[in-house]
């Protein structure tokens, strides 16, 4: 995939408190005053799934690793990790990088 993929998301102006969204408001202290920022594309695995039935547009993904990610600046998103041959060798802690933007899923990670 292209190398100028980017992790966009939020920085809240009052508290610092930073989302890998983009959304109207800080999720943390409602404050309005916010701007968008790139988020650091590296980090590790919090928690995952392995989802053996998806639905809707998942359904034909399935299976697949479901994970929460934290990156570097501690910004924690549900993602799919990509490229998994063994489910079985997926751990917490693992590092992995942002591989691209689905239009549908949003971030999508890889070892
Ligand atoms: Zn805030």
């Amino acid at each position: 995939m292209s190398a100028t993929v980017t992790l966009t998301g939020i920085v809240c102006n009052k508290c610092h408190f930073k989302v890998a969204e983009v959304l109207d408001g800080c999720p943390s202290c409602g404050s309005e005053s916010i701007e968008k920022v790139e988020l650091k594309p590296t980090g590790h695995i919090d928690s995952f799934t392995v989802v053996h039935v998806g639905f809707g547009h998942m359904a034909e993904r399935a299976p697949y690793v479901l994970a929460i990610v934290q990156t570097e600046e501690n910004v924690k998103l549900t993602t799919v990790i990509e490229g998994v041959s063994d489910f079985a060798s997926v751990k917490i802690g693992d590092q992995v990088r942002l591989k691209t933007i689905d239009e549908k899923i949003g971030p999508i990670f890889q070892y």
